[in-house]
């Protein structure tokens, strides 16, 4: 059949085919680039460099070639992760996310990881685990520990007219924090109670009611501590494919990252919940 009169189901799956083939044969093509540097291969074609190799044959930037043998040297001590790269079973842009984090010791542990998490997921573990090293190594400096914090000058007013007043503002907002936290947990048990009255919402619609108390107690970014990146989907602690709903206490925000190592079941801090390879969807945030 004409290109032009196939359907347009057909048309996208010609896409996704040959672009998976292609990506793949990219791979394929950027392992062998250190073994042809090594022997200097490129000369043998006539090319002035690997870089030019690389661009005339394959479109490969220089910035991409580079990567490559910079990996390769790096995991000259990395057997397993050196195998991913050269064989181009894992992307050079996956494997330069774990490049400063990885050690004979933890080889076992990333070159799995870069086999089942996506490129995003990885970057996001990473993240982690230099976070959580951070915080064993070192307190941050104070300018930095409190950089989200920052009064209006009206409330700032207030409270040193009360601190002059002798009252203890640390303990003021203490209290106040406890006070948010009380009303919080009394709407979470209020909506629970209501949609289980409301025989089980199966629906995979997140109510409006839901949404908005996950708002307020997370904000709009991801659930996970330390982590600034926007929540874009909601995760649910017990799988939906496994009885659970959509009440609040099942629900936890979360960016992609975090959402993909949840269900991957690791993660240096756990997302919580979710089960190795339950493959479900849960629902977008907003
Ligand atoms: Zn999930
Ligand atoms: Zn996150």
């Amino acid at each position: 059949m004409e290109l032009q009169n196939l359907p347009d189901k057909k048309v996208l799956e010609l896409c996704a085919q040959y672009g998976a083939a292609a990506l793949e044969a990219r791979r394929k093509f950027l392992g062998l680039l250190p073994e042809v540097n090594r022997r200097g291969l490129w000369r043998r074609k006539g090319y002035g460099s690997i870089f030019e190799f690389a661009a005339k044959m394959a479109g490969v930037s220089e910035e991409q070639v580079r990567n490559v043998l910079n990996l390769e040297r790096k995991f000259a001590v990395l057997p397993q992760l050196r195998k991913a790269l050269v064989s181009g079973r894992v992307s050079v842009n996956k494997l330069i996310r774990v490049a400063a984090v990885v050690t004979p010791e933890n080889e076992d542990f990333w070159a799995k990881k870069v086999e089942i998490l996506s490129q995003n997921a990885v970057a996001t573990l990473v993240r982690d685990m230099k976070q959580a090293g951070m915080e064993l190594r070192a307190q941050p400096v104070s300018q930095e520990k409190h950089k989200f914090v920052k009064l209006p000058e009206g409330v700032a007013d207030k409270l040193e007219k009360l601190a002059a007043k002798g009252l203890d503002i640390g303990q003021l907002l203490e209290e106040f924090l406890d006070k948010r936290e009380a009303e919080l947990a009394q709407a979470e048990t209020k909506l629970q109670e209501k949609m289980e009255l409301e025989i089980r919402d199966r629906s995979r619609h997140l109510p409006v009611e839901v949404k908005r108390l996950l708002l307020r107690r997370h904000g709009d970014k991801c659930a996970v501590e330390g982590c600034r990146k926007p929540a874009e989907q909601v995760h649910h602690l017990r799988p939906w494919a496994r009885g659970g709903g959509q009440e609040p206490d099942n629900l936890k925000p979360l960016c992609r990252g975090h959402h993909e190592l949840a269900h991957a079941g690791s993660g240096a801090r756990a997302a919580g919940g979710g089960t190795a390879g339950s493959g479900l969807q849960c629902g977008p945030a907003r």
